[in-house]
This record gives structure tokens, C-alpha cells and sequence, in this order.
């Protein structure tokens, strides 16, 4: 089969290698559309040992697709079945998985390989976070529970509820995935950008109200609005020292702030101590989901409630990714499918 490798940064290539077999308890997919992310194009830019690992690896971690073949032992799933599956699956017996943080499971180990005509999903996979696909429901579309779970679990974190006042920054993907988690809980959040495209996109989409840090500085338009308190709740989904500094300044006394955007390695943030314990700020990171939010991220998907428009600029084929990569490299705020049978 042909499957995009990663050999190292600004080293992808498209490669004959054996379909694989599948094992005790595992499925073999027919990759029916993976979708670039990201965090794909961060590891091509500057190499990502966490999602990665050793080299040359598989690519590509957002899929859907149809039951080649499945293992001895597997019972759920038959040949010609539609299906989802999340890019991890926690062991459900470590010390994390045992206090309901199984996001930080110590077994955690990130599948890649979906820039291909074939995936095997390993047997934890395929028992605890694969889902069956509704007929209406298009695999690009399934496809986005992966990305679209991070939100939700973010949302769920923060523990938010209808009425609070919230604000986002970022006018990305992951931060119109948190709008949508948000309008979930009834909450239509402030959101902060820079470009008036995205802005406008937002606020088509349901924002309460949008900002563009190009215009205002966005500490002072989010306390004006809020007279003068700041918002219960902000969730920061740009990962920069300037952006975590400035979701911590724009929030109330007693509130919340979500940093969700990672950082590169080694960015420390200078925060105002005095303001953290005096205002009683929480402070916290989330990271990746939960099978029980990648479940409900294809649940609301299959609704068709949730506005996918314009989230997926395009298809490509397999042959197409390298170039695709290299150059986009820098402009990595869309998605486009894979779609390894073109
Ligand atoms: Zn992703
Ligand atoms: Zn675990």
C-alpha cells in the first residue's frame, strides 16, 4: 500500500509498504479520509517526539474510514462497517486512568499512520475508542471528533454553565470548535482574533461578540464589556507567552482561565502573582480528551447541528501530502482531507 513517512522536519515521503495484518483484538481500516491538523504541520516544521516517536514514522493522527479486516477476538466491528477512532485509547488500570485523568494515561501511546491507504488500530483502540459511523454522516465529517473532543473536554475542565461569561482567544480551528462546545452549554462566548475573515466567520457562527486584537487591545475591550470585572471564564487557544499573560488579565476575581494553546518547549509565561492570589485566579492546562468526549464529539457531528462549513478547504491524494506540507508549512490555520483512493 502507499503511506506517507515521516523521516524527520521538512521530511515527508510517500513510500510502498506491506498492508499490515491485523493481530488478536485488532481492526485493519480502509482509510476512507484522514485530515491534515495542526499539529501535523508543527511536527513537520520542527519535529514532535511526543506524537511521533522513533523514526521514520507513520503520519497523520484524524481518520475515518471502513473495516477492512478485523483480528481474531473482535466482536463489535465487521468487514464493511463504518467507522471512527480516536488516535489513543487509555489502558484504563494506571495510576491517572485510575483518578479519571485517563488524558494523562501513562500507557498513552498517540496512533499516526492515516496519511495511507491502510490503518491498523491496535487492540485498546479498537475495544475502548472506535465508533460506528451513521450512513449520513461523511467520513471527513467523523472525522473531526478528534479535534473537535479537545474542545469539549476543555469546556467540561472549565466547568462551565449557562449565563457565565466567557471569552476565547484565538479565531482558529480549535477555537471554533470551543465556540461550538460552548453554544452546547448555552454560553455564546466573546471571541478575540486579529484578521476581520475569521472574526466574521465567528460571529456568522453564533460569537456573542468578536474583537479584533488588530484594532483594540483586548485586556481593555474585554473589561469594558464586562464592566470592568472581566469574564468568569477564558479559554486561550493560540499557545504564545503574549496570549496565556493576556487570558489571565481578563479575568474576574474568582475566575477561570483554560490555557489551551501549548506553548512551544521551554516558553515560560511571567505571571502576576499578586493578581493570582489576591483576585483568586485557577490556572490550569488541558491537554488531548477522553473517550467519553471523542464520543460525544461524534455524537454532536452526526446531529449535523454543529457548522462544519468551510472547516475543511479541500481534498488532496496521498501523493499530494509532501508537497501539500511543504508548502503550507506556515499556514496551517485550515484542513484539508486526504483522501487516499484520489
Ligand atoms: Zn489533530
Ligand atoms: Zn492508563
Amino acid at each position: 500500500m502507499r503511506a506517507v513517512m515521516y523521516h524527520g522536519p521538512k521530511n515527508i515521503r510517500l513510500e510502498e509498504v506491506p498492508v499490515p495484518k491485523p493481530g488478536l483484538n485488532e481492526i485493519l481500516l480502509r482509510i476512507g479520509a484522514a485530515l491534515t491538523c495542526g499539529t501535523d504541520f508543527k511536527a513537520f516544521r520542527q519535529g514532535h517526539p511526543v506524537l511521533l516517536g522513533s523514526l521514520p514514522a507513520p503520519f497523520g493522527h484524524e481518520f475515518a474510514g471502513t473495516v477492512a479486516s478485523v483480528g481474531e477476538g473482535v466482536t463489535r466491528f465487521k468487514p464493511g462497517m463504518r467507522v471512527v477512532a480516536a488516535n489513543s485509547a487509555p489502558c484504563d488500570g494506571c495510576f491517572h486512568c485510575d483518578r479519571d485523568e485517563n488524558q494523562l494515561c501513562e500507557n498513552l501511546k498517540l496512533l499516526n499512520g492515516a496519511y495511507a491507504e491502510y490503518l491498523l488500530l491496535p487492540a485498546n483502540i479498537a475495544a475502548r475508542n472506535t465508533y460506528a459511523i451513521d450512513e449520513g454522516t461523511a467520513f471527513e465529517t467523523a472525522a473531526l471528533s478528534e479535534p473537535f473532543s479537545c474542545a469539549i473536554h476543555a469546556v467540561d475542565a472549565t466547568g462551565i454553565r449557562k449565563g457565565d461569561s466567557v471569552a476565547v482567544i484565538g479565531a482558529g480551528i480549535m477555537a471554533r470548535f470551543l465556540l461550538e462546545a460552548l453554544k452546547a452549554k448555552g454560553v455564546r462566548p466573546l471571541m478575540i482574533g486579529r484578521s476581520p475573515e475569521p472574526l466574521a466567520t465567528l460571529t456568522a457562527l453564533g460569537a456573542g461578540e468578536t474583537i479584533s486584537a488588530l484594532d483594540r487591545d483586548p485586556v481593555e475591550a474585554v473589561r469594558s464589556l464586562t464592566a470592568g470585572r472581566g469574564v468568569d471564564a477564558v479559554f486561550e487557544a493560540v499557545g504564545k507567552a503574549e496570549t496565556w499573560k493576556q487570558a489571565i488579565s481578563m479575568t474576574r476575581k474568582g475566575g477561570k482561565v483554560c490555557l489551551f494553546g501549548g506553548c512551544k518547549q521551554g516558553t515560560e509565561v511571567p505571571v502576576d502573582a499578586h493578581r493570582v492570589h489576591y483576585g483568586q485566579l485557577s490556572l490550569f492546562g488541558v491537554f488531548h480528551h477522553k473517550p467519553r468526549y471523542f464520543e460525544t464529539a461524534l455524537r454532536l457531528l452526526s446531529t449535523g447541528l454543529i457548522s462544519t462549513e468551510g472547516l475543511i478547504e479541500g481534498s488532496i491524494g496521498l501523493a499530494d501530502v509532501p508537497g501539500y506540507f511543504e508548502e503550507r508549512q506556515h499556514r496551517s490555520n485550515l484542513k484539508s482531507a486526504v483522501l487516499p483512493r484520489t
